[in-house]
């Protein structure tokens, strides 16, 4: 998947020439534990401590823990996944729903069709 390439770790140096290392905070994307992922210019490269930085996106980063990345360095799961439901009447995709709607939808129930009644 799109590991950070050296080319983008140096254009992400150029973009913020102030900083003299960047760093990821957050969690890891596959144990959710708390980490960071710092990159440091040196003379012989970037030096990357942590863990390891994925960007699916542009300006989307991912955050893996060493420990996850020795199990799977692919990245997987990380879309978000729209989901389209009926709202006044039309199929539209929940995340563009106004917020009132969006709190409505978390509040609906799924029928489960495989429970049969009790007929007293
Ligand atoms: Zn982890």
């Amino acid at each position: 998947m799109s590991h950070m390439t050296v080319e983008r770790l140096h254009e992400l140096f150029d973009e913020n020439p102030e900083k003299e290392a960047l760093a990821w905070n957050g969690e890891c994307h596959d144990c959710k534990k708390p980490m960071s992922v710092s990159a440091t210019p040196q003379a012989d490269g970037i030096r990357i401590d942590g863990g390891s930085v994925y960007e699916p996106e542009t300006n989307k980063f991912i955050i893996k823990c060493d420990a996850c990345f020795l199990e799977d360095p692919v990245l997987r799961q990380y879309q978000d996944c729209e989901v389209y439901s009926r709202v006044v009447g039309y199929l539209r995709p929940v995340g563009q729903w106004n917020d009132a709607k969006q709190s409505e939808f978390e509040d609906r129930k799924l029928f489960d069709s495989s429970i049969t009644p009790k007929v007293a």
